[in-house]
């Protein structure tokens, strides 16, 4: 082995797969996880009728952003510690675990305050001191893939987290950067049989962000599960035209109840069922 080479993270350290579990929701075994929710918890109400509707659908994880990365500055950024609060009143009406997006170690303390798995999001996935920081964090990480890294690199990032201390690493490919410009951008399935091959860590599949069109992610979600993901991540939100971010790729409640029941004939043709 290479000084550099993969260490924790590879398959051949743990044939079997790792199961990452978190509130009695097990992340990478034969059943295959929903989390959805609003791209950015917006209030209270927004955030708990949202958070009813995926627990409804089928959803065993909320997700909702309270620290928004956003390509310009004056767009919504975030209730941040709001945020926070509100995420943390869902869970205790729905029992639903939440995920939320960590994007700078100085809020961490905050987030990890709440959080019962914290997201990496694409932009931060080279992040070094950040995913040093989640590493010593002792709470599950969800590590997004970078926009325009590798697979080899995607790896790399997630020995980060690992090297620090902290096994409970989760993949989530959303979507990479080509010349195509008719979607936000172009979903990577072959990430998902290729990251199998090479690591023993659950491997999740973003629809929403990989595409950008909320038309297209029941299909991609189908193609995801039967590629062999072990979960999805679904932006759903009660009102999309009215959302504060990413509207155009997220559901409606209906549509992820619909999408989610089509699901389970995919996940029984490769011997998955969902969670
Ligand atoms: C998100 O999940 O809302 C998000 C910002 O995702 P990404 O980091 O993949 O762009
Ligand atoms: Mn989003």
């Amino acid at each position: 082995m290479t000084d550099d080479g993969l260490r924790l993270a590879a398959r051949t350290a743990k044939p079997d797969g790792t199961v990452v579990e978190v509130r009695g929701v097990r992340i990478g075994g034969r059943e295959v996880v929903i989390i959805a929710g609003p791209c950015a918890v917006e209030s209270e109400a927004q955030l708990l009728a949202a958070a009813r509707a995926v627990k409804a659908g089928g959803a065993s994880v909320l997700r909702g952003g309270a620290f928004k990365p956003r390509t310009s500055p004056y767009s919504f950024r975030g209730l941040e510690l709001e945020g926070l609060r509100l995420l943390a009143l869902a869970r205790a009406e729905t029992g639903l675990p939440v995920v939320t997006e960590v994007m700078d170690a100085r809020h961490l303390p905050a987030v990890a305050g709440c959080a019962d798995i914290l997201q990496v999001g694409s932009r931060n996935m080279q992040n070094f001191t950040l995913l040093e920081e989640v590493g010593r964090s002792g709470l599950p990480v969800l590590l997004k893939r970078g926009m325009s890294a590798t697979i080899a690199e995607y790896l790399q990032a997630a020995e980060y987290v690992m090297a620090a201390g902290n096994p409970r690493v989760i993949l989530c490919e959303r979507g990479i950067r080509t010349f195509e410009t008719s979607t936000r951008n172009t979903l990577d399935l072959n990430a998902v049989p290729m990251l199998h091959h090479e690591t023993h860590l659950p491997v999740l599949v973003d629809p929403s962000h990989g595409t950008g069109h909320a038309w297209m992610v029941p299909a991609m979600a189908a193609a995801a599960v039967a590629a062999g993901a072990d979960g999805l991540l679904i932006e759903v939100h009660c009102d999309p035209g009215a959302a504060l971010s990413d509207g155009g790729n997220s559901l409606t409640p209906d549509a992820f109840a619909e999408a989610v029941r089509r699901l389970a004939g995919i996940a029984a043709a490769v011997g998955r069922a969902i969670a």
